[in-house]
Order: C-alpha cells, then sequence, then structure tokens
C-alpha cells in the first residue's frame, strides 16, 4: 500500500521510538525493525502509539498496525456486517440497564469494546451526562470507528469513507465517546468527536461532590495527552482524592507484554481505593486483573458521585468504598 510504503521510506532508523515502546521493552516488538521492513516481532505490538507520539520523521504506529494485521491474516468479520461492531455484542447488563437517552446537542458512541465486554458503561455514559445537564441519544451510525486491525486491510481512503458516514449521521451535533480511540479516530477524518472526559472536564462546575473520602490513582492509558489533565480536573471537581501516581500501558491483549506491564502498573496504584480510567480496554485490563485494585470508567465515577453506582455490580473487582 503506497500510505505504509511513503511512512516506512522516511524513517530514518534513529531508534527513538524503540526507546519509548513498552513491546519492546519486553522483548516484543521492535518498531524500528519493522520500518526498516524487517518481522520485527511486530505480532506483539500494542498498538500504542508511543512511537509516533516521539518519532520526528514518519508514523510508525500506522505501519505497525497494517504490518501486525497482514502477520496475523486480519479481515473484517461477518459479525461487523451483521452489527457493526468487530467482535460480538454482549448481553450483559443491557435488559437491566438502559441508557437514559434525552434528546440534547449531542450524540453519545460506545465503540466495540464497550459493546463487547461492558455495555454498562453506555448507561454511566448516559447518567454523567444528564448529571452536567445535558442530554444525549446513541450516534445513528453507531459502529466500529475503523481503529481495530481488521480495517488495516482496507485503504486509508475507504476508512475514512466510513468515519465519515458516521460524522454525517450526526448532522453537525458533536459525537462524544467513551474511548478515546474512537474519538481520535474520528478526529483524524475530521469527524467532530470529543472524548466524554473532556466533555464533562468542561462542565466540571456542574459536577456532584462525594460526600466520603476516596483515595484515586489515574490511568490515562495511550492518550494520556488529551485526557490526563482532564482526568484531574474532573477527579478534583467530584471532591476525591488524586493520589498522584505515575502512569503507563496495559499492554491490552497482547500475551508476554501486558503481563509484566500490569504488574507494574498495579504495584504503581496500591493503597488507591479506585483506579480510574477513560479507556474501555484499559477498564478491561483492570477489571481482569486477580486481586487488583478495583477500577472505574470516569463516566461511573461522575455516575457515582451523582449516587448511582449500579454499574459496580456488573464489574469483577468491586470497589469497596461505594
Ligand atoms: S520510526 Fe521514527 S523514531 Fe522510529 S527509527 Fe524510524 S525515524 Fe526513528
Ligand atoms: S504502537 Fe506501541 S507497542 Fe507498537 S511499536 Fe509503537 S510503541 Fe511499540
Amino acid at each position: 500500500m503506497a500510505e505504509i510504503a511513503d511512512r516506512m521510506a522516511k524513517c530514518i532508523q534513529c531508534g527513538a521510538c524503540e526507546k519509548v515502546c513498552p513491546s519492546f521493552r519486553f522483548g516484543g516488538c521492535d518498531p524500528k525493525e519493522v520500518m526498516a521492513g524487517k518481522p520485527g516481532n511486530v505480532t506483539k505490538c500494542v498498538q500504542c502509539g508511543a512511537c509516533s507520539r516521539v518519532c520526528k520523521n514518519t508514523d510508525p504506529v500506522t505501519v505497525m498496525l497494517y504490518m501486525k494485521a497482514k502477520a496475523v491474516g486480519s479481515s473484517i468479520p461477518m459479525v461487523y456486517r451483521e452489527t457493526g461492531f468487530v467482535r460480538p455484542v454482549s448481553d450483559v447488563s443491557r435488559s437491566e440497564l438502559r441508557p437514559v437517552w434525552k434528546d440534547g446537542g449531542q450524540y453519545l458512541m460506545s465503540g466495540c469494546i464497550v459493546e463487547s465486554f461492558a455495555p454498562f458503561l453506555i448507561y454511566a455514559g448516559t447518567v454523567a451526562m444528564e448529571v452536567v445537564g445535558e442530554g444525549c441519544t446513541e450516534l445513528p451510525k453507531n459502529t466500529c470507528c475503523t481503529y481495530p486491525l481488521p480495517f488495516r486491510t482496507m485503504t486509508f481512503a475507504e476508512r475514512d469513507a466510513i468515519k465519515k458516514d458516521m460524522g454525517d449521521s450526526a448532522s453537525g451535533k458533536p459525537i462524544v465517546a467513551l474511548c478515546p480511540g474512537c474519538e481520535a479516530e474520528l478526529r483524524r477524518s475530521d469527524v467532530n468527536a470529543t472524548h466524554i472526559v473532556n466533555f464533562l472536564a468542561d462542565r466540571k462546575d456542574k459536577l456532584p461532590k462525594f460526600h466520603k473520602k476516596i483515595k484515586v490513582a489515574i490511568e490515562p492509558g495511550c492518550h494520556y495527552s488529551d485526557l490526563l489533565d482532564d482526568m484531574i480536573a474532573v477527579t478534583k471537581a467530584l471532591g476525591a482524592e488524586y493520589v498522584d501516581n505515575d502512569f503507563g500501558c496495559c499492554g491490552k491483549a497482547v500475551q508476554g507484554i501486558t503481563e509484566p506491564l500490569m504488574e507494574e502498573r498495579e504495584a504503581e496504584v496500591e493503597g488507591a481505593d479506585v483506579i480510574l480510567v477513560a479507556c474501555p480496554m484499559c477498564f478491561t485490563r483492570y477489571d481482569a486483573y486477580p486481586n487488583g485494585v478495583p477500577v472505574m470508567h470516569v463516566a461511573e465515577l461522575v455516575a457515582a458521585a451523582a449516587g448511582d453506582t449500579r454499574t459496580l455490580a456488573y464489574h469483577k473487582l468491586r470497589p469497596a468504598v461505594f
């Protein structure tokens, strides 16, 4: 694909990407090698984008995604044609927790991970929006954002057309996403999208306050530069204590890489009542960690401050503080 070849040709083999790559640190993917056209263990790439954030010459993460999709023989699954998402949607919580849709100035977008693993976060999202006085309804074309690997078999123009179609379905209203990956992907195609953390932080004066002491560790995930400050702002506006922890990558579900990364993360957040995340993928990793610190999505923390903790019933690790 010409777009990939162009990006590879611009690599000067400086190695800056290797220094920040969480996978490389544990013997996984070597982005410099992949950019040179070698295998570079690309299947161990956790798709975090740290390489592209430091690279001054090209865009290695886009190459990694393409090469990884090729290496694992990824293709658009039938379930996408049936549901619009690349994984089967989950029934968990859907009949008990119906989203509080209210016509308003924006649409809510869930994303594949929420639909497949944590649909209760859609409910939490609508509650959080209502808490700050904003109604929302489901994005009419609420489908996969085209970030996942299967879409890397398409051309850039084909993916762009899908995203623009999603944006057009909002008819000019902003799209509020529960997943920072979805939000970033839509914005790459100039679709008017924002992450719910940023949306809530802009309305932090309307947030309720906890009436108890809660120690919150913050894990902003791969999109930390767009999210960290607003996650801190929301946490403080809710009257919770931010423990000022270091943060890092959860390693998604890449075996051999996620385990040591999660061990580091859990050690860093030890002592907190709750790990606050903005990313549904991070949510699934922290919630699945045996005896780990319980995790909450930012929409759930806002809902909890308003007295609604119903989504916590669906967590594997329930915060003892609630
Ligand atoms: S991808 Fe960028 S950071 Fe990595 S080796 Fe090439 S030029 Fe350097
Ligand atoms: S996306 Fe992340 S894991 Fe993959 S090569 Fe880049 S820095 Fe490494």
